[in-house]
């Protein structure tokens, strides 16, 4: 079956190299284990190709830190498996629903981070208390109809529906997905809602938080998270990660 692009998608230039883009993909895995985002091999980030249809997705069997570029596998919208020696990872759905339904999303991060993963077992709502949490000030939805894998196109499609507009969804009992117009703005959206949540598992049991007020969460917000705002904070990451797992 052929699946249109989502109506409105970005025109993107002419398409980077295949290998370029495993490359970009390969150190952004390198970037989330060096920032202890992952949970051994499981998680996966994904980069929708220029075309629309195909899918570039790290696969469950190799760790972040040990990733590649040649282990990269590709994948069509419709979740048939184009390039690659591993299997398409069982929660490609996951990533596959959004790439349809956002035009604007180009890269996909699903991961378990500890402190988010601990929030995602309370019955608490995420509170931006710190310059990474301003990211959020729109919301971070909840996904809490299952803690189960999401491996069929139905699941997908409601995991999908559940992170709305918003730039990252928390998924009760199982972690978070953060999306971006980037490999770079995906990575850092996870690091930062990891970053924030850490704060506020951290601080609660302390007493009554300080919440910053919404006026001044407006001004942080415009001041930091302009478009582009991840690709700027991208450099010093992959300088960090390079160090801590060079790349063959
Ligand atoms: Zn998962």
């Amino acid at each position: 079956m052929h699946v249109p692009a989502a109506a409105g998608r970005k025109e993107i230039p002419l398409p980077k190299e295949l290998t370029e883009l495993k490359e970009k993909l390969t150190l952004a895995c390198r970037v989330i284990a060096t920032e202890s985002l992952a949970d051994g091999p499981l998680g996966h980030i994904s980069y929708l190709l220029p075309s629309g249809q195909e899918v570039l997705i790290k696969p469950t069997e190799v760790g972040f830190e040990e990733m590649t570029e040649k282990d990269m596998v590709r994948v069509t919208l419709d979740g048939v498996k184009k390039e690659g020696h591993y299997t398409v990872p069982g929660e490609a759905p996951l990533h596959l629903e959004v790439y349809r339904t956002r035009p604007q999303v180009r890269s996909i991060v699903h991961l378990h981070p500890p402190y988010t993963t601990i929030l995602s077992t309370q019955s608490k709502a995420f509170v931006p208390l710190c310059q990474e949490g301003v990211l959020f000030l729109h919301g971070v939805p909840r996904f809490d109809d299952t803690a189960e894998v999401i491996t069929t196109p139905e699941m997908g499609q409601a995991t999908t529906q559940c992170l709305g507009d918003k730039r990252a969804l928390l998924m009760t009992n199982h972690g978070l997905l953060a999306v971006g117009e980037s490999v770079e703005e995906a990575c850092l959206t996870a690091l930062y809602l990891e970053k924030a949540i850490k704060l506020q598992v951290l601080a609660e049991p302390g007493g009554s938080l300080r919440l910053i007020p919404l006026p001044v969460m407006q001004r942080m917000y415009q001041r930091a998270y302009q478009p582009g705002w991840a690709e700027k904070r991208w450099p010093y990451y992959a300088r960090k990660a390079q160090a801590a797992f060079p790349l063959l």
